[in-house]
Parts: structure tokens; sequence; C-alpha cells
């Protein structure tokens, strides 16, 4: 099998037995997962004998067919006469996000002997790649696609169950997973409950970098940073509206979260990044693809060390409340069944934001004008699981929640689906944006609000981002998401041409404006006669602190569609620095810990491109340490 990256171990986890290490009460910790709890869907074919029949007559060979997921992938299916019986997969599938599907459905599909089996949220082209290379194949040997399409895994219905940790976490993405390692390395047993089938949030699907910054370090001098400046830019960049103590602690913080990684055994890039409306070099760059690193980490931390579960495909409902105290939470397995977790300490909410909730989020904007209307129009860069849950839940707890208004948008969403993949961007240094009459509109290097409320003014609310040979030397190079450019091209995802005039032409713009956008763009670049002054949307971001990028100018040249997307939502439930949640009053709810996009008031009205990550590490990691020393 051709893979380009690691293989990540299997991110589902199967039921294990994990005893408690350390008890926050007199009372030791049990977790007694019977085995059904978290058990794989069972696949049984449900279909009639009749109906196996009509699907599973083929013409006995081996076939193959090419489909598109992430990228390209060969299926290769043999047939006997009645049943198909290996599928193999040439794939390149990211690591932790398409690659678990492709090993998973092979078998499923074998062992229904059919094809209704469900995407994966998150995963989706992947899914739907598998999928339809073996439709490809089974059409081929003369099978019945449609037919195949009908039979669908039996439900077995699985029992209600009960569990108990020291730590309970909610969510495994980001910050879930930051509390749920913080929380074992405090020497406790930790569930962590999670709606999918596999771990990763939002986070895997993000482009991976993080800002941080070491005061004094190499690092600080070269790019002229420091804390300070960290901390003043997300202050001032999210309109002074976030909690001063808590973005302190996000950039305090930012750089011992990033030797806690390395010590996980993540790697980073040297140089850092400009993330786009990441305003300084300081975005931290994984060398894994998009998010995939951290959840690298974090699987070979539980597969390195006991008393770390994560349940999936288990949904939690509502918190058990005993003397005010939260002592636990509510679920609902895969079939419909209960599952109970209980806490000995304390239980962390981690389910991120509400950006793919339409609902909550126009209902968020009642009586703000920052944004048009964030109808179903709209799309959303967010997974299908996350859709506010959490805060949802808090508040039927008493939670308070504040600035539900600080929705952040994106100008760099795909045309049709609305998510990052196919974003040619590496750093905010290297590309402009065009609209439709081939006329740049805004600061590129500016805040991400401003950026895309510009946006919403250009015809069909619609840019392409366009860039040069700096960002792809070869041409062979991934983008932030794990893709080839190349494969983008063919795909008719981006644009790729020998010269201005070419790209102008494939794009549909007026070659006119187009060339003068660009030349007048170059002027302010290294060598321009302009070099380093602003130009007239006040950009002042042409180049990195290694004069790599150098304007718009060595072909070949690249450009892709992009439209607004609602991207992260800024407010949540109300924590204090140790992110134990507040009720209505201010006063602490006992036992309730949250991180991540959940909560709010670290960001304020905008939040800086690359502050998210730090965030689900840093304050991931204190939910962890502090949910694990509570005692009622
Ligand atoms: P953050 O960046 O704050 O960590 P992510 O989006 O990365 O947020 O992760 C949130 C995780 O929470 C996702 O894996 C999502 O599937 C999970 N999740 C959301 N709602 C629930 C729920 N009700 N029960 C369990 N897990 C949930």
């Amino acid at each position: 099998m051709k893979r380009s990256y690691k293989r990540l171990a299997a991110l589902m986890v199967a039921a294990v037995l994990i005893g408690s290490m350390a008890a926050c009460q007199s009372q030791p910790a049990e977790t007694s997962v019977p085995e059904t709890t978290t058990e794989a869907q069972t696949t049984t074919a449900a279909q009639t004998e009749t109906e196996t029949e009509a699907a599973g007559a083929y013409t006995p060979g081996t076939y193959s067919a090419v489909a598109t997921g992430m990228r390209e992938m060969t299926v290769t299916v043999t047939f006997s006469a009645d049943a198909i019986t290996a599928i193999e997969l040439e794939h390149e599938e990211t690591p932790g996000i398409g690659e678990p599907v492709c090993d998973s459905m092979p078998k499923q599909i074998i062992e229904l002997q059919g094809l209704g089996i469900d995407v994966v949220a998150g995963a989706t082209l992947s899914s739907n790649a598998v999928l339809e290379g073996v439709a490809d194949c089974v059409k081929q040997a003369g099978g019945d696609v449609d037919a195949l399409k009908a039979i669908k895994p039996e439900i077995v219905a699985e029992e209600d169950t009960e569990m108990t940790a020291d730590v309970v976490v909610i969510g495994a993405g980001g910050a879930g997973m930051a509390a749920a390692v913080e929380a074992s390395q405090q020497g406790k047993s930790v569930i962590v409950i999670e709606k999918s089938t596999q771990m990763g949030g939002n986070t895997i699907l993000s482009g991976g970098a993080f800002n941080a910054v070491q005061d004094g370090s190499d690092m600080a001098k070269k790019y002229d940073d420091s804390v300070e400046k960290h901390y003043t830019q997300t202050f001032n960049g999210g309109d002074q509206q976030a909690k001063p103590e808590l973005v302190h602690i996000l950039t305090d913080q930012g750089w011992s979260a990033v030797d806690w990684l390395k010590d996980l055994g993540m790697e980073f890039q040297d140089t850092p990044t400009t993330v786009a409306g990441g305003l300084w070099q300081r975005g931290q760059k994984p060398v894994e693809p998009e998010g995939t690193g951290f959840f690298i980490a974090y699987q070979n931390y539980i597969d390195q060390n006991q008393g770390l579960e994560v349940v999936y495909n288990t949904t939690a409902k509502s918190f058990i409340v005993e003397d005010k105290a939260v002592t636990g939470v509510v679920c609902q397995g895969k079939t419909g069944n209960t599952v109970t977790v209980k806490a000995n300490c304390g239980v962390v909410l981690a389910t991120g934001g509400f950006a793919g909730n339409v609902e909550l989020r126009m209902k968020a904007l009642e009586g703000s004008d920052k944004w048009p209307v964030l109808d179903e129009k709209i799309r959303t860069t967010n997974t299908s699981n996350v859709t506010g849950d959490g805060i949802i839940m808090a508040q039927e707890a008493g939670a308070n929640l504040i600035q539900m208004e600080n929705i952040q948008l994106l100008p760099l969403g795909d045309p049709n689906t609305g998510s990052l993949s196919g974003n040619i961007g590496h750093g905010a240094t290297s590309f402009i944006f065009i609209n439709k009459e081939g006329s740049r509109f805004t600061d590129e290097g500016g805040r991400r609000d401003d950026m895309t409320l510009d946006l919403f003014k250009q015809t069909d609310n619609f840019m392409y981002m366009i860039m040069d040979s700096d960002t792809y030397p070869e041409g062979t190079e991934l983008n932030n998401f794990g893709e080839h450019i190349n494969d983008l091209v063919d795909a008719g995802r981006a644009y790729k041409a020998d010269s201005l005039e070419e790209l102008a032409e494939m794009l549909g713009v007026p070659e006119d404006a187009f060339l003068a956008s660009i030349e007048e763009y170059n002027r302010h670049c290294p060598g321009g006669d302009l070099e380093g002054e602003p130009d007239e949307f006040g950009r002042t971001l042409f180049t990195d602190a290694e004069k790599k990028n150098n304007g718009i100018n060595t072909p070949p040249f690249y450009a892709a569609g992009r439209v607004p997307t609602v991207h992260h939502t800024m407010g949540g439930v109300e924590i204090n620095e140790n992110t134990e949640v507040l009720d209505t009053q201010g006063n602490v709810i006992p036992g309730l810990y949250a991180a991540g996009e959940v909560t709010g008031g670290i960001h304020g009205t905008n939040r800086l491109g690359g502050n998210a990550l730090t965030e689900t590490i840093v304050f991931g990691r204190i939910a962890g340490r502090n949910a694990s020393g509570y005692e009622r």
C-alpha cells in the first residue's frame, strides 16, 4: 500500500477494563465497562436471502477503480461468483481522519456483503471515495449496486451501562484530549466520552499551527516577538472584550504547551508561520499535516499508558448533579441505550463550539448587526458532530453563557462545502485575494472578521486566493490540509497557469484589472519601489522574516475560489482562571470544568488565527489538572 504518512494507530479503541489509579475520595474508583458498551456496530447483514442472491451475483475476478477522497485512491476488489472476497486500497488519506476509514470500511463491506454503510462524519470525502470505488468495481463485475446499497448493518441493541472513573471528560477533540492526558499524568483514571467514531473534533481538521512564543528565546529575537506582544495583539485583536486574566494565561503558558507536546513526542517545524488572521509570525507548525500530530501524540500516550479510555459513539446528554455539584454525565449510546458515567473527581466539558448549529448561531446573533444573516446558506468549516451540545447541557445545569454573539467567519471556505479543504494558502505572507472583477479588496494580512466582512461586499461573496511558486516551488507540495496542490488542480478545485494572463483567462476575470492589481501589490514586496510601505488597504505584511516570498511574480501561478464560512464561536460557558464553570450569579459550579471552544471570553470579538489550538492545550491541561484535584 502506498502511504505518504506514518500510520496512525487505529483511533477506535475497543472497550477495556481500566483500573483506578488514584481516587479523589476515599473509595477506590472502579471502571467497569461491559464489553457491549463500546463494541463497534455489528455488521451482520440485515438483508433477506433473496436480496443477497440478487445483489451478490458477480463475474468472478479482480477489478479496479479510481476514486477521489482527500486525494486519488485506487480501489481493487476481488469477487467470487457470489461474494466480495477482498478489497485493497492504495491511498494517501490523512492519518487520523481518512486513514482510519480506509482501514475499517473495507472490512465492514466484506463482512456485510453490502454497501449500506454510513459515511464517517469528518471523513466524508474518504468514506464516499471508498464506497464509490467499490461500487464501481461491483458494476464492472456485473453486480447490482443499488441492491448492495440497500443492504445495511443490523443494529444490535446495546444494554444500559454504568461506568466510573476519577475524571470524566466530555469530547475527544483538542481540549478534551489535552485534559484527559493531563489528568492521566496526574495519576487519575480517565474516561473520555466521544460522540463520533474517532477523536479529533474540529481540531484535527484545522491547519494545525498554534501561536506560542518563549520570551528571550532565539526564535523570539529573530521574529521580534514576546509574550507581551502576543497578549496585546490577542486582546486588541478581539476589541478588548476578552477577559484579560484568561488572555494572560493563554499567552503566558503557550510555550509550556509546546514543551508538553514535544514531551509527548509531537514534532514541530523550525520556522513559525503567519496563520491567516494571526497577525504575527508565531504559529508553531507541526510536522504532521492538519491537526493530526496532536492526536497521534495522544493516541501514543493512550497506547503506552493504562487508565485512559475513550468511549466512542456515545453522546453526552445531561449532567448528574448531586448537592449542587456535578458528579457525572448521562449519555446516549449508539443504539439509544443509556450510558451513565460517574466521576470520583471532576467532570471536564470539552464539546467544542456551535458554528455548525444554525439555530443556535442565529439565536446568538439576535440584536447584533455585525454579520449578514448566518442561516444555512452560509456553510461552516465545522465537522457535523460539533453542534453546541455542551453549551446547552451546561446552561441547563445553571452555567452562565457569555459573549455568544462573538462568532468568527473566515473568508477561506470551500465554495461547495464551506470546509477548509482546498485552501491553498500556506502563510498569510504570500497570497492576495481577488474578486470577480479582478481587483483586490482587503488587507489579506488583517483580522479575520475584517477580511470576511469585506468579502461579503464582493460580487457573489466570492473571491480567488492567488499566489505564485514561492508557496509551491516544486508543485508537488501539500497545502496545510494534507492535499497535494497538483491533485487539487487536477480535480478542478484549484487553478495553475504559466502566466498571469493565462490565469486571468482561466478564472474569467478581466485581465487588465487583474494584472494591474498584482503589479501594484508587487511594488510593496521585497525589491519593489514601495517595499515595506503599507498599501491602499493598509496591508503591511508582504513577506516573512526570511524574505522567502517576494511578490507574485514567479510562475507557475495558482488560484482557488473561496467564500465566507462560519468557523469559530468565541462565546460560550463562562469559566474562571481555574477553568471552573461559573453560574449566572458568578459562583463556581462544584465539580464542573470546561475548556476549549465550548467556553467564552478568551478571544473577545475576533480570534487571532493560531490561538484556538493554543487554547485547547493550555486550558485543556488546566481543566484536566484541576478536575483531578477536585474533592467533594
Ligand atoms: P475543542 O477545539 O474545543 O477541543 P473540538 O471541536 O476539537 O473542540 O472537539 C469537540 C469534540 O466534542 C468533538 O470530537 C465532538 O465530536 C465531541 N462532542 C460534541 N458534542 C458531544 C457530546 N454531546 N457528547 C460527546 N462528545 C461530543
